[in-house]
C-alpha cells in the first residue's frame, strides 16, 4: 500500500474535501477493526485518519502538496508543520490506539456524534480462555471464570484523589488542558497545540493524590465471574460478558471481557460438529450371531441391536445422541464404530471349541500349544 495520502484514501489530486470526508469514511467502514476481519485493519485504518487529517485541513494540504509525501513527514515529525489540530511524533499515530479508533467509528455510526477528544472513552475489552471438558460442553454449565482486571479505584472513586481534595487551575495551561506553541521554523511562524503535560489535560491539579491508586484512578484486582457455558458450545467460541472489561473514563461504559473456550479432547468420543464418534469393543459370537450391546453416552448407556454377521469396522449411526446443538433444538448423532476383539487368551474349554470350529469348516489350523499355555501363565 503506497503512503501516499491520495492513495490512501483512494482519491485524486484535485478532490475536494467532500470527497476525501467521504472517501475517508469508506474507509471507516471497511477497516474499522471491529468490523473488519482484515489483521491489517487498524493500521489501515490509522493511516486513513491520518491522511484525512492532513487533506482536509487547508493549510497543511497546501504544504503536503508543496514538499510531497516524504518531506512532508519529516517536517511533520520536528513540530514544522501547521494547522489546527495536535501534532504527534509518529506521523501514523494519531496518538490513539483502538480507543482512539472507537471515536471516530461512533462519530459515524451514531455512538456520539461528538467531535471532541475529551469525551470519555469506553473501556477496553478484555480476553480470556477458560477450558472445559467435553462432558460440560455437552450438559453447558456455570463456572466461575477468574480473571485479574483493571477495576476502578474504590477509594477516590476513579478520580485519582481522595474525596474532598483541594484543587485549582493548572498554571501550565491556565486550566485550558491544553497549550499552544509557537515556533520559528523554515517554512514560517506555527503554531501547534497539545495536551498541557502538567495536569494531563485536565485543566486541574489536586493537592493529594489518592495512595491506593496512585492518581491513576484505576487498581488491578482479581475478579471471579459466573459465566454461563451453554450446551453445545465448540471448541475455540467465545462468550462476551458485557461490562465485565476494563472500566470506561470517568463514567463511560466499562468494556466487556470475552472467554475463548477451549474443549478440551475426551479419550472415549471424537467430536465432529454436533456429532460424536466412539468404539465399541464386541467379541467374535457377538459379531457372529448378533447381540444387544449397551452403548455409553453422557446422558447414560442406551441399548443397541447388533445384527447377526456384523463385520469389525463397521460403523452404525445412533440419531440424536451426539452434542447438542448450540443455541438451537437438536442434537447431532452418535457413530458407533465396533470393533471385535481377537483373544489373546482362551481356556482348555474355549481352546477345543476352537479348534473344532475350525475343523468343522475345513480348516486346518496349526495350533501351538506352547503358544497358550505361555499366556496363560503370564496372567
Ligand atoms: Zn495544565
Ligand atoms: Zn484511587
Amino acid at each position: 500500500m503506497s503512503e501516499d495520502f491520495y492513495d490512501i484514501l483512494g482519491v485524486s489530486q484535485d478532490a475536494s474535501e467532500d470527497e476525501i470526508e467521504e472517501a475517508y469514511r469508506e474507509a471507516v467502514r471497511n477497516y474499522h477493526p471491529d468490523v473488519s476481519d482484515d489483521p491489517d485493519a487498524e493500521e489501515k485504518f490509522k493511516k486513513a485518519k491520518k491522511a484525512k487529517e492532513v487533506l482536509t485541513d487547508e493549510e497543511k494540504r497546501r504544504q503536503y502538496d508543496q514538499m510531497g509525501h516524504e518531506r512532508f513527514s519529516e517536517a511533520e515529525k520536528r513540530g514544522g508543520v501547521g494547522g489546527g489540530r495536535r501534532q504527534g511524533g509518529d506521523p501514523f499515530g494519531g496518538g490513539g490506539g483502538v480507543n482512539d479508533v472507537q471515536d471516530i467509528f461512533d462519530q459515524f455510526f451514531g455512538g456520539g456524534g461528538s467531535q471532541s477528544r475529551s469525551r470519555p472513552q469506553s473501556g477496553q475489552d478484555l480476553k480470556t480462555t477458560f477450558e472445559i471438558d467435553l462432558e460440560t460442553a455437552y450438559h453447558g454449565a456455570e463456572k466461575e471464570v477468574t480473571i485479574n482486571r483493571p477495576e476502578t479505584c474504590d477509594d477516590c472513586d476513579g478520580r485519582g484523589h481522595p474525596p474532598g481534595t483541594d484543587s485549582r487551575a493548572c498554571p501550565r495551561c491556565d486550566g485550558q488542558g491544553q497549550v499552544t506553541q509557537v515556533q520559528q521554523t523554515a517554512f514560517g511562524r506555527m503554531q501547534q497545540r497539545s495536551t498541557c503535560r502538567r495536569c494531563g489535560g485536565e485543566g486541574t491539579l489536586y493537592d493529594e493524590t489518592c495512595s491506593t491508586c496512585r492518581g491513576d484512578g484505576v487498581v488491578r484486582n482479581e475478579a471471579t465471574l459466573q459465566a454461563e457455558i451453554p450446551p453445545g458450545i465448540r471448541n475455540g467460541q467465545t462468550l462476551r460478558m458485557d461490562g465485565e472489561g476494563a472500566p470506561g473514563d470517568r463514567g463511560a461504559r466499562n468494556g466487556d471481557l470475552l472467554v475463548e473456550i477451549s474443549v478440551a479432547d475426551h479419550p472415549d468420543f471424537e467430536r465432529n460438529g454436533d456429532d460424536l464418534k466412539t468404539r465399541q469393543p464386541i467379541s467374535f459370537p457377538q459379531a457372529v450371531f448378533g447381540d444387544t450391546i449397551e452403548v455409553e453416552t453422557f446422558d447414560g448407556t442406551v441399548e443397541f441391536d447388533l445384527e447377526a454377521g456384523t463385520q469389525s469396522g463397521e460403523t452404525f449411526r445412533l440419531k440424536g445422541k451426539g452434542m447438542p446443538r448450540l443455541r438451537r433444538r437438536g442434537q447431532g448423532d452418535l457413530y458407533v464404530q465396533v470393533q471385535v476383539v481377537t483373544p489373546d487368551t482362551l481356556n482348555e474349554e474355549q481352546r477345543e471349541a476352537l479348534e473344532a470350529y475350525a475343523e468343522a469348516g475345513g480348516e486346518d489350523v496349526e495350533v501351538d500349544r506352547g503358544f497358550f499355555d505361555r499366556l496363560k501363565n503370564s496372567f
